[in-house]
């Protein structure tokens, strides 16, 4: 796992009162549909939506990021706390996956670029000027971040390159002190 390969300690968080136990969360990829029922009996959402706002850092990876956006399309519920519009599914058959090059910004270092697997990825077709845009692919924002959520498109766990993780652990230490 990527975050404990970086020495940080790693729980599930299946239930409102796991998310008691942690500082930060990762929303991974999978279906979001149905991601969004699992989330319901437990009122999860509506905690994730709570700590999100009070400054708790995320690090939403695909389906996650249909899960945080304020707009999903085909029309979709979602916790809307991130500032984004994507369509799922946008990149069509041909590309349903893919490995491609994100562009990244300055302040990741060097090499400038990285690997990016994107599975049957959403696109983010829009955003406010509060989510800043750390990489694309082409003309393509893929990788966001809006005050301490950071959200790919992407899958980076699923590379070597672990830098998103990397500043995902520093947007956690920022938000705990
Ligand atoms: N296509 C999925 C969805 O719409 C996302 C795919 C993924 O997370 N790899 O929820």
């Amino acid at each position: 796992m990527a975050l404990r390969d970086l020495g940080a300690e790693v729980r599930a968080v299946r239930t409102a009162v796991d998310l008691d136990d942690v500082r930060a969360l990762v929303i991974p990829g999978g279906e979001s549909s149905a991601m969004l029922r699992l989330m319901k009996p437990e009122n999860l959402s509506h905690k994730i939506v709570e700590r999100t706002r009070a400054g708790m850092a995320v690090l939403a990876t695909c389906a996650g990021v249909i899960l945080l956006a304020q707009t999903v399309v085909p029309t979709q519920p979602s916790l809307a706390v991130l500032a984004i519009d994507v369509e799922r599914n946008a990149y069509g058959r041909q590309v349903c996956s893919t490995i491609a090059e994100v562009d990244l910004s300055p302040d990741f270092g060097d090499p400038p670029r990285m690997e990016g697997v994107f599975i049957r990825a959403p696109r983010i077709t829009g955003r406010e000027a509060s989510v800043e845009v750390l990489g694309s692919w082409g003309n393509d924002a893929v990788l966001v971040r809006q005050d301490r959520v950071l959200a790919a498109t992407f899958h980076p766990e699923l590379t070597g390159d672990r830098r998103v993780h990397e500043l995902f652990l520093r947007i956690g230490e920022e938000a705990n002190g």
